[in-house]
């Protein structure tokens, strides 16, 4: 069976501006091709990683990898969205004021299907962004959460996109991005400071682990290229297909 995401509204909500590329790209350039109106939120400003050359501090830092990430989002569609939260690096945080902000986010995009980080994914931002996703994108459906704006007719679908090397992660099913795999590999090289860490010891080169994952996903599924990801088995946070 073969998804269809044409009339859906997609957005992914990240914790660092290279997120998208490793975890959920694909798919979203699925969702693109399909019709879909797709949009991505940043939750951190990737502000805290080693200082590439010609770079002072962390708010050069920030603005660089917020060049970075429109540039690959250029890449996806021209029409998508790009969101940030603005939280420094390694605070991310399930809080009362990030879900309002990120609350504002989601009734302004409005998506029906919103894809996320799983709770067990390695960094701790990717896990706090996991709960502050479920908590707003429930909380955004609330009449009694009242910031202006029209509540969402319901929450959004939520998907829980791979880990990174797929650990402590059983995928529930599996989006064929065959024919997606080399778009998404031209979007992480949009995000050059991150590349440029190849080199530093305990960095890992990017290109060659988004690649593998796509392709023991895709050997997984019976596909060439793959990304996965699993449901949310809760009340309103599934929908049939
Ligand atoms: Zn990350």
């Amino acid at each position: 069976m073969r998804l269809q995401f044409a009339g859906q509204r997609v957005l992914a909500v990240m914790a660092h501006p290279d997120d998208l590329e490793l975890l959920c790209a694909g798919t979203l350039a699925r969702a693109c091709q399909d019709g879909a109106a797709v949009a991505v939120c940043v939750v951190c400003r990737g502000d805290r990683g080693g200082l590439p050359p010609g770079i002072a501090g962390p708010d050069q830092l920030a603005a660089l990898r917020r060049q970075e990430a429109e540039a690959a989002l250029r890449l996806l569609s021209a029409e998508a969205e790009l969101f940030w939260l603005d939280v420094p690096d390694s605070q991310a945080a399930d809080t009362h004021s990030l879900r309002q902000k990120l609350l504002g986010v989601l009734r302004r995009f409005r998506p029906r299907l919103l894809v996320t980080h799983d709770v067990n994914d390695y960094h701790a931002d990717h896990r706090a962004t996991a709960q502050l996703a479920q908590a707003a994108s429930w909380m955004a459906a609330s009449p009694g959460q009242q910031d202006g704006q029209e509540p969402l007719p319901c929450p959004p679908e939520l998907w829980l996109a791979d880990t990174v090397l797929g650990l402590d992660f059983q995928p529930h099913f599996y989006i064929d991005i065959t024919d997606h795999l080399e778009l998404k590999r031209r979007m992480l090289q949009c995000h050059r400071s991150q590349l440029a860490r190849a080199e530093e010891a305990g960095f890992s080169d990017l290109d060659h682990l988004l690649v593998q994952q796509a392709r023991w996903r895709g050997a997984q599924s019976g596909v060439p290229a793959a990304e996965a990801f699993r449901t949310l088995p809760r009340w309103k946070r599934l929908a049939a297909w």
